[in-house]
């Protein structure tokens, strides 16, 4: 089973449109990859959405960081699902623990997301992680499986989500997971797929790890079998992401 790699970048609540142009130029001018080996999704805020979706190479595809958990409507602020499909934005990230920590995200409001975003066509980046406190007190798999599992309940075409392995002590701190690490959930993760999902999901389903990762550290992680990419943040605003989509290969 070929799992293609997956190089997503997460580019947070940051940028002005001239820098957002400048990071889309470097992006095209870069010699990485074919499409046959890499994936590469980047996701600029709402603002910016349609001017890098209009500017970006063609082999590269655009993520909204977020969405509205049902039909578009009176929801002062928030961004639909309908509103993406309309400009042909084909991915979504949902999960991320800034929005699960900062906006009280639960692990069911997550999930319902999914279900709506999955139904519209959207495809998924779904994060999932455990925090530092949760770690030290080995409750790591139990979190992860808890959030997968609310997720799960709302996929039943697993061809459309890739999860995204995202330990919250690793985001944003430059403490990036060990590869031993990082290939542990992973595998469990994989496993707690083969056990509840089932073995076809859990053979063919994407796990990529986010935290931290850098043009430095890419290519030992990427080197670990049950990783399949990265959703990189703070690098991902940065020259470096080529390196990072480079490790692919
Ligand atoms: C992220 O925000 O998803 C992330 C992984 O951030 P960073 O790479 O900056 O740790």
């Amino acid at each position: 089973m070929v799992r293609k790699f997956f190089v997503g970048g997460n580019w947070k609540c940051n940028g002005t449109a001239e820098e957002v142009k400048k990071i889309v130029t470097v992006l095209s001018e870069a010699e990485v990859p074919s499409e046959d080996d890499v994936e590469v999704v980047v996701s600029p805020p709402f603002v910016f959405l349609p001017v890098v979706k209009g500017l970006l190479r063609p082999d590269f595809q655009v993520a909204a960081q977020n969405c509205w958990v049902r039909r578009g409507g009176a929801f002062t602020g928030e961004i639909s699902v309908e509103m993406l499909v309309n400009l042909g934005i084909p991915w979504v990230i949902l999960g991320h623990s800034e929005r699960r920590s900062l906006l009280n995200e639960s692990n069911e409001f997550v999930g319902d997301k999914v279900a709506y975003a999955l139904s519209l066509g959207l495809k998924v980046i779904a994060c999932v992680g455990e925090t530092l406190q949760q770690r030290e007190s080995g409750s790591t798999m139990a979190v992860v499986a808890a959030q997968t599992k609310a997720i799960a309940a709302n996929v039943s075409y697993w061809d459309n989500v890739v999860m995204a392995y995202e330990p919250v002590w690793a985001i944003g701190t430059g403490k990036v997971a060990t590869p031993a690490q990082a290939q542990e959930v992973h595998l469990e993760l994989r496993k707690w797929f083969h056990d509840n999902v089932g073995a076809e999901v859990a053979a063919s389903t994407r796990i990529i790890y986010g935290g931290s990762v850098n043009g430095a550290n890419c290519k030992e992680l990427a080197g670990q079998p049950d990783v399949d990419g990265f959703l990189v943040g703070g690098a991902s605003l940065k020259p470096e992401f080529i390196d990072i989509i480079k490790s692919a290969t």
